[in-house]
């Protein structure tokens, strides 16, 4: 191959996007895919798709969502986000710690970014499903988080790749970069792995966007700490921290929070690695509606601090510190129904039998979890909330803290796992 212009490692969202780019601007681009092409994409490909964007109103939405229809805009408040909520959540969320720059960047391009997505190809809905409740008879929306794409991760990767090649944009598959050419000039190509061969790849410029080092359990414990090698990764298998030790190899600074990350509860038997079958659905995020409690029968985080969107991406990290490294979550029969936990996967959440059950828990009613998904909009159309009252139809991103009264009656509904996962 000749010089290239410009050669991006990964072929995630954040990969494809950069050569999308590149190639507007007129660069030749080729893409180094370490996976082969059934497990492309990397976590993007595992997303549920919800993104956060800033919106002053229905038309700046229409922007994104052009097939909105009138119905849905005469049935639905989707109120506002603007540009200082989302900073301000930010800032919350990251008690400050965010980087200034990067955050002005996310917040301010994020509805011209969305629309240059829709311009490649990718499709948004709104998240009726998971983010709406119906309110005297008026879908209503909350938390900022209105949109996601259609199909989800798969959807997006999908769109993403077939604007690429629409793009002349190569990608090469089971192209694993393994390390950066460098001189004095700066970086000069990359030497890449591709089915046993290893050859040298020269460009002006060379693009990391090759993930974290989530699916590599040597470094989660180095950085992390111990047991971070026990957490179940629930993405690809493919980041492995090449990137960060590619761009340190040749002197990089390193940057950012090296002992945190976003780690989510997750199924206990789950398996190692995400599994595109099930997708985010191993989550484990309905501690809102009950309490959760270790193997000792302590809780360790209030369920009820915050909307649950703002406080399961910390609380895997909790659940992990806890004695055997897994923790329960424990329903009244009220909560019927409003839960991710109810969504039955049968290769994975399996019930425990009476005898795998501590003594102490044996007089504890196991119900029956119904089959219904409460997010089947994966291909097309968002599916719409339904339930009068809030409560009955919140799903992925619970709204209401703990039940009221039931902290201490810990009679009923036991179906919880362990978890503890990492991106
Ligand atoms: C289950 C799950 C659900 C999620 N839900 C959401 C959500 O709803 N909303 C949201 O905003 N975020 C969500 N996320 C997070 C989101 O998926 C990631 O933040 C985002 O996809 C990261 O994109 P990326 O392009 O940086 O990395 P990735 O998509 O992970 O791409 C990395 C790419 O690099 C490749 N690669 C790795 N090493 C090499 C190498 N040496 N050479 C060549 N290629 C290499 C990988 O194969 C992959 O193609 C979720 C993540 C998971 C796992």
């Amino acid at each position: 191959m000749d010089q290239q212009d410009v050669i991006v490692v990964g072929a995630g969202n954040a990969a494809l996007c950069a050569a999308l780019s590149a190639r507007e601007a007129g660069a030749r681009v080729t893409v180094l895919e370490r996976a082969p092409v059934a497990e492309r994409g990397g976590n993007s490909t595992f997303t549920a798709g919800a993104i956060r964007v800033a919106y002053g109103s229905v038309d700046d939405l229409v922007e994104l969502i052009p097939d909105l229809s009138e119905e849905e805009k005469r049935t639905t408040d989707f109120g506002t986000y603007s540009e200082d909520q989302y900073f301000d959540d930010l800032a919350r969320v990251t008690q400050h710690r965010g980087d200034p720059d990067l955050v002005e960047l996310l917040v301010r391009r994020s509805h011209p970014t969305l629309k240059w997505l829709r311009g490649n190809g990718v499709r948004f809905v709104p998240i009726y499903g998971r983010q709406a409740f119906k309110v005297g008879g008026k879908f209503k929306f909350w938390g900022g988080l209105t949109v996601e794409v259609s199909g989800g991760g798969p959807g997006l990767v999908e769109a993403l790749h077939t604007a690429a090649e629409r793009a002349g944009i190569e990608v090469l598959y089971e192209a694993r970069a393994v390390a950066l050419l460098a001189d004095d000039r700066g970086v000069t190509g990359v030497r890449v792995r591709q089915k046993g061969k290893t050859r040298e790849l020269r460009a002006k410029a060379v693009i990391l966007a090759c993930g974290g080092f989530e699916a590599n359990a040597e470094w989660r414990t180095r950085y992390l700490g111990p047991n971070w090698d026990l957490a179940k990764v629930r993405g690809t298998r493919f980041n492995t921290g090449d990137g960060i030790r590619m761009a340190l190899e040749i002197g990089a600074q390193p940057r950012g929070n090296w002992s945190g990350c976003h780690a989510v509860s997750w199924d206990r038997n789950a398996p190692e690695f995400g599994d595109l079958a099930v997708g985010d659905q191993f989550q484990k995020h309905s501690y809102p509606f009950g309490i959760m409690i270790n193997a000792r029968g302590e809780r360790f985080v209030d369920e009820g601090a915050e909307f649950r969107n703002y406080t399961y991406a910390k609380y895997g990290r909790a659940v992990l510190e806890q004695p055997g490294q897994f923790a329960w979550q424990i329903f009244d029969p009220d909560h019927q129904g409003r839960g991710r936990h109810h969504r039955a996967i049968g290769r994975a959440s399996r019930r425990r039998r009476q005898a795998g059950v501590p003594a102490y828990r044996r007089g504890i009613q196991s119900r029956g979890a119904p089959r219904h998904s409460l997010r089947p909009q994966r291909q097309g159309r968002a599916r719409r909330g339904g339930a009068e009252n809030p409560q009955e139809q919140l799903g992925e991103h619970d709204r209401h803290p703990a039940v009221p009264g039931l902290r201490g009656d810990v009679r009923h509904h036991l179906h919880v796992r362990r978890a503890a996962d990492h991106q």
